[in-house]
């Protein structure tokens, strides 16, 4: 069934989170950017031995992110980068162009302005040109500018932290410890308890990706399986609108080995902080029940979207765990010893590798993933993801980017939103808080339902419902679509 595809989400668009987005939520972070930068002055200023090339290229940055702010709260039109030297922004400019021609069809307007542009292209452009006004410093090439906020508000989620440590670490000894040994004397694994332990820790990093974790369930296997823990699981399970995980499963476990002779399950992650540590927990339970080989985490190649993970992060959080001289989580958490054994569970499966990081510039790109299998300069990444048992996408943006941000009738079939992906040969999971406005998939009559209980709220839009990141959805595709 051919749909005709619908136009991109706008920042001008009233009805749409792109509009108080652009207009509050990005000056919001520029602020957040300046001040941890004006913060490294003040303090590199007090400091006697300061270095003064340093403390001049900071005020540079500092000054270039104040008329970034100007220019984006006056609306004036996106400037090309012309800068070859920094991978990806040639693309960028390319797209200008493009943009351009869709926005006077689309949009009729000819100016690609800060507000009046498709809301997921500015929003990565956005986040190009603060990681541009950095690293344009050389004694910056390597600064991050989000670091100091994603380390607090890891700090922060210490509860969440320490009850998952617990709850992982009494699940390895009791179980996961069991399976590796009954798999390896030949005996057979009750499938039907693998796949519960597999949905229980899918939905951990499904929540974990929300801002609301007070709908982490936290309960032992016994829990799970008695009728108290089906229903503390039925009460989150209220809000996933679409659970397609049974899917994921049969294709990971039931599927066979790539060309390596391996499972191999891929995640394209989001968040750091607490999301990408429910993330890892989810990979030593694949690893430590051999239901995968190897897990492949794909990180930004550049700070990115305020918290999202790049290698520098995923060493930070084994340190923050092992916290190895106590400062970091200090005396906010009691159960130490369960937070250090989560750090060495990862960095044994890091130094086995069986955990491999990866970044790539596509993840930075300013559009969408349908391209992924079609354009040579993908290709690489194509190949290799076509060897993946399992790819997980977490998050909002890469659901954004999997049906291009568009305004896709939110009761569309999700193959039908996500275009060339869904005849891509590419396994694909979607766990996703919904922080935005499209969403596809939805039984009919769903979000008419959802727009009126918003709106009986108090809220003002009701197919703001979508944005307000209390619903999540975990969508699949086996790449198998007849085209
Ligand atoms: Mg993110």
């Amino acid at each position: 069934m051919s749909v005709t595809v619908p136009k991109y989400y706008y920042n001008d668009n009233k009805r749409s989170f792109a509009y108080s987005t652009a207009r509050s939520r990005w000056p919001k972070i520029l602020d957040g950017a300046i001040g941890d930068i004006s913060n490294l002055i003040r303090k590199q200023s007090k400091n006697e031995d300061n270095d003064s090339a340093y403390l001049e290229q900071a005020k540079v940055i500092e000054s270039q992110l104040i008329d970034m702010k100007d220019e984006l709260l006056s609306n004036k039109e996106l400037s090309k980068f012309n800068n070859s030297e920094i991978p990806g922004l040639d693309f960028y400019d390319k797209q200008i162009e493009e943009y351009k021609k869709y926005l006077l069809v689309d949009n009729e307007e000819e100016k690609l302005s800060w507000l009046n542009s498709a809301w997921l292209f500015s929003e990565t452009y956005f986040y190009r040109r603060i990681d541009v006004i950095v690293k344009n410093q050389d004694l910056f090439e390597d600064y991050d500018i989000f670091e100091n906020l994603k380390q607090d508000t890891f700090k922060s989620s210490h509860f969440g932290v320490e009850e998952l440590a617990i709850h992982y670490k009494q699940l390895h000894y009791e179980f996961l410890d069991k399976f590796e040994k009954q798999k390896a004397s030949g005996e057979k694994i009750e499938e039907k308890v693998l796949e519960l332990l597999f949905d229980e820790f899918a939905e951990i990093s499904l929540w974990g990706n929300a801002t609301d974790l007070s709908l982490l369930t936290n309960a032992t296997l016994k829990d799970i399986q008695s009728v108290q823990g089906k229903e503390a699981r039925k009460k989150s399970e209220e809000y996933i609108l679409i659970n397609e995980l049974d899917r994921a499963w049969k294709a990971l476990y039931h599927g066979g080995k790539n060309g390596d002779g391996k499972k191999r399950v891929d995640f394209i992650l989001d968040n750091s902080g607490f999301e990408v540590y429910t993330d890892l927990v989810f990979s030593l339970f694949l690893l430590d029940s051999k239901i995968a080989d190897e897990i492949v985490l794909h990180c930004k190649p550049r700070p990115w979207m305020v918290s999202d993970v790049t290698k520098k992060d995923f060493f930070l959080t084994i340190e923050d765990l092992l916290d190895k001289d106590g400062s970091f989580f200090g005396e906010r958490v009691v159960h130490k010893e369960e937070l250090k054994f989560v750090g060495e569970q990862i960095q044994k499966y890091y130094e086995r590798k069986q955990i491999i990081l990866k970044d790539n510039e596509f993840w930075t790109l300013n559009s969408g993933y349908w391209d992924i299998s079609g354009k040579k300069e993908n290709k690489e990444l194509y190949d290799y993801l076509l060897e993946s048992s399992l790819i997980i996408f977490k998050g909002d943006l890469n659901y954004r980017k999997l049906t291009d941000d568009r305004v896709w009738d939110r009761s569309v079939d999700f193959s039908v939103a996500i275009q060339d992906l869904a005849w891509s040969k590419l396994k694909m999971l979607s766990l996703r808080t919904c922080k935005a406005d499209v969403v596809a998939g939805l039984p009919k009559g769903k979000d008419e339902e959802l727009c009126k209980y918003w709106e009986s709220l108090g809220n003002e839009v009701g197919e703001l419902w979508c944005s307000s990141g209390k619903w999540a959805v975990m969508s699949f595709s086996d790449g198998k679509q007849q085209q």
